[in-house]
């Protein structure tokens, strides 16, 4: 019997109940699955009509404006990637071979990548076990004369603490890249994540929060930044200041390379754009039902919730729980897969893998990130995830556990 026809069999609630949590259960739950707001197309269409499909037309424009306010940064520029506005960052940054950087080792390759690829050298500092983000309290011991920049990564879309960082960054005179590619919507103290730092890097990948496949901006805090940035983006040339009446003529002045995404790209973010709100909505309601569904479990000890500092707003991007050791989340992983829902784990710390091994420094000992790395698993969150699916995949942990 399919749904229909059972509501016009009966009104019997807890009927109806069963057998759609039934039906769910019958489903298979994805890790992920990206959210159309269903004006994307439309936008599309409109982006090809205006036959200026290239980068940096009407819609990189309204995106770029859209995040300017809503990030409150001085200017945005849109990227092809996250990545590619973390290379952008690198290169006004003037990262030169042998220049260190400070960054958290339990991050995505990107972080690391882009300032590998100028000469510099990563240097691993530990993570706080609390919000596993990068332990401030560490960072300090890891500066030296070569020093250039800290990478705060805001992991889960929850904030470093971003004033002890910027304390010491004045302190030893250094530039501060936010990693905020998971960071739309969410605040610390106030202040949006991206917006605190000299330079800042958002992600619009489709595993991201909000969305246009492959996407990213590069966000400048700094007005002195601006100018290089634009000639960066623009394969090296003065083309933004030529489009700006500036030159009268635009030639190639610095390096740079190809970071602008296509107007289609921009076309579907500012559909999403529009949708922030939302979206940030539906996912923050099923991370607090996750959130009060394993608050006895946490009580009982068998396993730990992510944790949300007073003075954050966070946006939902993950929502993971940490177990008792690395061979329970193996069996909890196993045991949700039989029933067809997709848990994953997340980053093999970057001071472990093959390349980081070879071209990077750690600060101490990195046990929080080793410890932690092999216990955390994350759970499928986006919009179009149901009240079932989360107290089912709850119910299922619980008699896991
Ligand atoms: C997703 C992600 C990136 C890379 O983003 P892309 O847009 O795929 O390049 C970088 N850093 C962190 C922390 C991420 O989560």
């Amino acid at each position: 019997m399919n749904l229909k026809e059972l509501y016009t069999h009966t009104s019997d609630k807890n009927l109806i109940n069963s057998v759609v949590a039934k039906k769910i259960q019958q489903k298979k739950i994805p890790f992920n699955k990206p959210f159309i707001t269903g004006r994307e197309f439309g936008y599309i269409k409109q982006a090809i009509a205006n036959s200026h499909f290239s980068g940096n037309g009407h819609f990189t424009k309204k995106c770029q404006t859209w995040l300017e306010k809503n990030v409150n940064c001085q200017k945005a520029l849109l990227t092809h990637s996250c990545t590619a506005a973390l290379e952008m960052a690198a290169i006004l940054a003037n990262i030169q071979p042998g220049d260190e950087v400070i960054m958290p080792s339990y991050t995505f390759v990107s972080t690391a990548n882009a300032f590998v690829l100028r000469g510099g050298i990563p240097v691993f500092v530990d993570i706080r076990p609390d919000t596993l983000n990068i332990d401030e309290s560490k960072i300090e011991a890891a500066i030296t004369s070569k020093t250039k920049a800290i990478i705060p990564v805001h992991y889960g879309g929850i904030g470093c603490d971003m004033t002890t960082i910027m304390e010491i960054a004045q302190t030893h005179n250094l530039l501060v890249i936010e990693d905020a590619a998971q960071g739309i919507m969410s605040k610390e103290k106030n202040r949006p994540l991206g917006s605190i730092g000299h330079l800042g890097a958002m992600s619009f990948h489709a595993t991201k929060n909000i969305i246009c496949g492959e996407g990213g901006a590069l966000l400048i805090n700094h007005p002195e930044f601006i100018e290089r940035a634009e000639i960066i983006w623009e394969k090296g040339t003065n083309r933004s200041q030529f489009f700006q009446g500036k030159v009268d003529k635009y030639t190639w002045v610095d390096m740079g390379s190809s970071y602008l995404p296509s107007e289609i790209n921009a076309a579907f973010l500012l559909a999403q754009l529009e949708s922030a709100e939302l979206i940030t909505q539906k996912r923050l309601n099923l991370w607090q039902q996750y959130h009060r569904g394993f608050a006895e479990l946490e009580k009982e000890g068998k396993l730990r919730r992510p944790f949300i500092p007073n003075e954050s707003q966070q946006n939902a991007h993950i929502y993971y729980i940490i177990l008792p050791d690395s061979k329970t989340r193996t069996t909890v992983i196993k045991k949700l897969k039989s029933q067809g829902i997709s848990s994953v784990f997340h980053y093999i710390p970057l001071h472990s893998s093959p390349y980081g091994q070879k071209c990077s420094y750690t600060e101490g000992n990195l046990e929080v990130t080793e410890d932690l790395s092999t216990r955390l698993l994350r759970l499928p969150l986006f919009p179009g995830l149901t009240e079932y699916h989360v107290e089912l995949i709850v119910d299922l942990i619980y008699q896991f556990l």
